[in-house]
């Protein structure tokens, strides 16, 4: 298993370039609708895949749900499933110390990299025990996969490339990046419940009670609580 976080680090600026200059072109309003469509995606494809099913094991769920998310992380260039999966599960082990390889604060806005990774492969035995095959070969595909599918988009449509899929990559790794800057502070891990409004990840604001019981599939302790990703589970769940 390699790390490929520089591959989420350059999606992330070159997302921001492409968000940032989105207003540039004739017509880029009637984008926006689409771009946070995909967001939305990608925040339940990190939620509800990645983080519940992928590295804790939360649910089960059928192959097609395990092909079609990690599918989906190639395409947001979220790291592989077991990347990912391997980098969460050190993240709380040791959450809030210096070997936590999340960045915070400012940081965790500024790079997609991950301190002190230890790339030990036993830390995704949850993720290994189901699927095994498919993720072993996202894992090891994962460059070739993502370059495949981003030609075939852009032979399909260089204007939904430039217009939609690039900014909301962009949106989405600024998303996770914000997560990972206020979800922990000096009293640990927190729920921002009300961020789900802001700033859409799928239910993953309310990160203090997910740490407190990381195998719950369904995060919501208040009647107020937002977790749409725990909506999802329920339709999907076997
Ligand atoms: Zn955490
Ligand atoms: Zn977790």
């Amino acid at each position: 298993m390699r790390h490929k976080a520089w591959m989420s680090t350059i999606a992330y600026y070159v997302g921001l370039a492409a968000l940032l200059t989105l207003p540039l072109h004739a017509g880029w309003l009637a984008w926006v609708p689409v771009i946070l469509a995909i967001q939305l995606v990608g925040g339940l494809t990190i939620s509800v895949g990645y983080h519940r099913l992928f590295c804790h094991g939360a649910y089960r769920a059928s192959p097609f749900w395990h092909r079609l998310f990690a599918g989906l992380g190639v395409f947001f260039m979220y790291g592989s499933p077991l990347q990912w999966a391997v980098t969460h599960a050190a993240h709380h082990k040791h959450s809030d110390t210096d070997l936590d390889p999340h960045n915070k604060g400012a940081r965790a806005l500024l790079t997609k990299s991950y301190k002190n990774v230890p790339l030990e492969l036993w830390r995704a035995r949850r993720l290994l025990r189901t699927e095994k095959r498919l993720h072993q070969l996202v894992d090891g595909w994962y460059v070739p996969l993502w370059f495949g599918l981003f030609f075939t988009m852009l032979l399909i449509s260089p204007t939904f490339v430039v217009m939609a899929y690039l900014p909301a990559l962009g949106v989405a790794h600024l998303v996770g990046g914000l997560h990972n800057a206020l979800s922990h502070d000096s009293n640990g891990a927190r729920d921002l419940w009300f961020m789900e409004l802001l700033a859409p990840a799928g239910g993953e604001w309310l990160h203090g009670t997910h740490h407190k019981k990381p195998g719950r599939y369904d995060l919501r302790t208040r009647w107020y609580h937002i977790d749409p990703g725990a909506t999802v589970i329920n339709w999907i769940r076997k």
